[in-house]
């Protein structure tokens, strides 16, 4: 990525609709599981090998960092495409990149295809068909690795 010279948009432009997306579509899909704490510690650690994963009991919003490098999980959203959903979180610099933006949904659907939830094609064809924005290159970005690299 090109360094920022100028001062992003990060207005979140397209979060309702994306939660209403997620809910009808990946939500749904089958292998989207229900997981316990420790199994989202797994799931989460695979993509993110530093992050800290929270027990957000009695909290109603699941919630991540990327400036902490930490996710919160309530106990109703340890599923995966919502662990997935918070990791991309500290995958993609906020302050650099809207909330829920192109570049987001990118990591997102290219975490989503790697756990098995739709394919890169068909999650992407259903973005694009709920007319939300993604920024394909973001689906087999480094951002892993940006935040991993300490470890290799
Ligand atoms: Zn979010």
């Amino acid at each position: 990525m090109a360094p920022h010279s100028v001062k992003p948009n990060l207005r979140d432009f397209q979060r309702t609709k994306f939660y209403r997306f997620e809910e009808a579509v990946i939500q749904r899909h089958p292998l989207n599981q229900l997981l316990s704490l420790d199994q989202c510690r797994v799931l989460a650690h695979k993509y993110n090998a530093t992050v800290l994963v929270k027990d957000g009991r009695g909290r109603r919003h699941a919630g991540a960092s990327y400036e902490d490098n930490l996710i919160t999980l309530p106990r109703w959203s340890r599923q995966t495409s919502i662990v997935l959903h918070e990791v991309a979180h500290t995958l993609v610099d906020s302050q650099y990149y809207p909330h829920h933006g192109a570049e987001f949904v990118g990591v997102l659907i290219g975490l989503l295809s790697r756990e098995l939830v739709g394919t890169v094609e068909s999650n992407t064809g259903a973005v694009l068909a709920a007319r939300l924005k993604i920024d394909i290159s973001w689906i087999v970005s480094d951002a892993f690795s940006q935040r991993n690299k300490t470890l290799r």
